[in-house]
């Protein structure tokens, strides 16, 4: 072969390999970002995702200015602000939306979920990295005055029955800071991604055509998987007893308290709620695993377009009659 078919032939093949790899679809754009005490991933599946970079940017810049709203680890944050205050106290129209659905929760589940526990949490050690068993006189003391009545919000302003009353809402800020990322991505154009806080996710659209497949972590079995769900445009998120507890004389205490007794709930070891947002789907689950596999799973059947999965303290699962349609069981 002569020199000039030979470099033809080598341009030629260069140039095939160059069209082939620029008609290779390209993979998803995932980016992770440390945000509220965890690893939070935004994944765009849309064709050429890379346009989308600045629109997972600022859906993280959304979820860290919800973080410094709404952190009781922050103290300039208006959840502090407002577990400082005495007299009925102002909150923004926000912080006041996810209070309303912390207060509806509260509510069905019979003040199970309740998000005046701030005081009881901190007691724990929870949110300063330094967990102890509190004395039984010191719990006592911090569950005085906390019933679920013990907060009220009218015409954008929170009453609190008693002063001391701490506002925490760990157990569903995550979700409405998951809830905004998507509702970002959303108005940028993005048709295909989730969100992913160490867990709790939300996804947009379905993955390319066909459902997401969700996998549920085995309360007791590291890196096992419980079940899988095949969802699109649906919220996933867990409450488990592995992810924060600490140890002590050879007993596991774990962050989700039971507000009737004060110590770690013991009914289940985790709870799966899938709905249409994240912020309901988090307050469900935690309160479902305060209240237990009969009267959790009451609390999910009779709420609208949620669907759930309980695991028991002895390992039994319960499930909404729903969710037989989306769960593949391993
Ligand atoms: P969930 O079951 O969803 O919630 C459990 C959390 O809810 C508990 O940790 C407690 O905060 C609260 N809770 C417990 N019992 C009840 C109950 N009966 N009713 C209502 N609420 C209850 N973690 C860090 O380590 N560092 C941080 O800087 C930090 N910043 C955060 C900022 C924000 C805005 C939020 C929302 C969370 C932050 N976290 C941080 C994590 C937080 O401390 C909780 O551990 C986390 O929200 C628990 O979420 P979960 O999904 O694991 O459990
Ligand atoms: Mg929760």
């Amino acid at each position: 072969m002569s020199r000039l078919a030979t470099t033809i032939l080598l341009f030629g093949f260069l140039l095939f390999i160059l069209f082939w790899r620029l008609d290779e679809p390209s993979g998803p754009l995932s980016r992770t970002r440390m945000l509220m005490g965890t690893v939070v991933e935004i994944r765009v599946d849309d064709p050429e995702p890379e346009r989308f970079r600045d629109a997972v940017t600022a859906a993280f810049d959304e979820m860290a200015r919800i973080e410094r709203l709404m952190s009781l680890h922050l103290a300039k944050s208006e959840v502090s602000r407002i577990s400082r205050a005495g007299e009925p106290v102002e909150v923004s129209a926000e912080t006041a939306t996810v209070l309303r659905t912390a207060l509806k929760v509260s509510v069905a589940s019979d003040g199970a979920f309740n998000p005046g526990l701030g005081r009881l949490i901190r007691l724990w050690g929870f949110t300063d990295g330094e967990p102890r068993v509190p004395s039984k006189m010191e719990i006592e003391e911090a569950l005085v005055g906390i019933g679920p009545e013990s907060l009220t919000l009218e015409d954008g302003k929170l009453f609190k029955s008693d002063r001391s009353i701490t506002i925490d809402l760990g157990g569903v800020a995550k979700g409405y800071a998951i809830d905004r990322a998507v509702e970002m991505l959303s108005a940028a154009g993005v048709k295909h991604a989730s969100v992913n806080a160490g867990g709790d996710l939300r996804l947009l659209g379905d993955r390319d055509g066909t459902p997401w497949r969700i996998g549920i972590q085995h309360p007791r079995k590291k890196d096992a998987v419980l079940a899988t769900l095949s969802v699109a445009d649906r919220a996933v998120v867990t409450s488990g007893d592995y992810e924060r507890f600490f140890e002590q004389a050879g007993r596991r205490y774990h962050h989700i308290l039971d507000p009737y007794t004060g110590y770690p709930a013991e009914r289940c070891q985790e709870v799966t709620v899938v709905a249409d947002s994240a912020a309901l789907a988090d307050a469900l689950a935690t309160a479902a695993f305060v209240l237990g596999p009969e009267k959790g799973l009451e609390l999910l059947q009779k709420t609208e377009k949620v669907e759930g999965l309980i695991v028991a303290a002895d390992g039994q699962v319960v499930f909404t009659s729903g969710l037989q349609e989306i769960v593949q069981w391993p």
